[in-house]
């Protein structure tokens, strides 16, 4: 069920903006989701679908972009991408390391349809 509190929290931030930007509706957002939140971006899709039903933002694509974990030893500060398993500094081997990237779940931004821009008129 995390998944279903991370995209409903997503979706009332996505709406909140909208609203201040007086937009009629949704049509995409784009959200950044690290590797460490345990998020899988299907059910992430599968919940918006449900959770946006009735909103200005029923309807609207969803861009994931995927943030990689990536780990910084406390000893020699060697900055790496730790395996599911193994979170051994390659440089050093010490296990004291922190995170510093994957732990990232945001709204990056939104794209809406309203009547603060005109869209292009192309072909015709
Ligand atoms: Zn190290």
């Amino acid at each position: 069920m995390h998944e279903l509190s991370v995209t409903q929290s997503m979706l009332e931030l996505a709406l909140a903006k909208a609203r201040e930007a007086g937009a009629e509706r949704i049509t995409s957002l784009s959200l950044v989701v690290g590797d460490l939140t345990g998020v899988a971006e299907e059910c992430a899709r599968f919940y918006f679908d449900f959770v946006a039903r009735d909103t200005i933002a029923e309807g609207a694509t969803i861009a994931f972009r995927g943030v990689p974990a990536q780990a910084r030893c406390r000893d020699c500060s060697t900055t790496y991408a730790p395996d599911d398993t193994i979170w051994a500094c390659p440089a050093c081997g010490s296990v004291s390391a922190e995170i510093v990237a994957g732990r990232e779940l945001l709204l990056e931004s939104i794209e809406v349809d309203g009547d603060t821009d005109t869209p292009e008129h192309t072909g015709g």
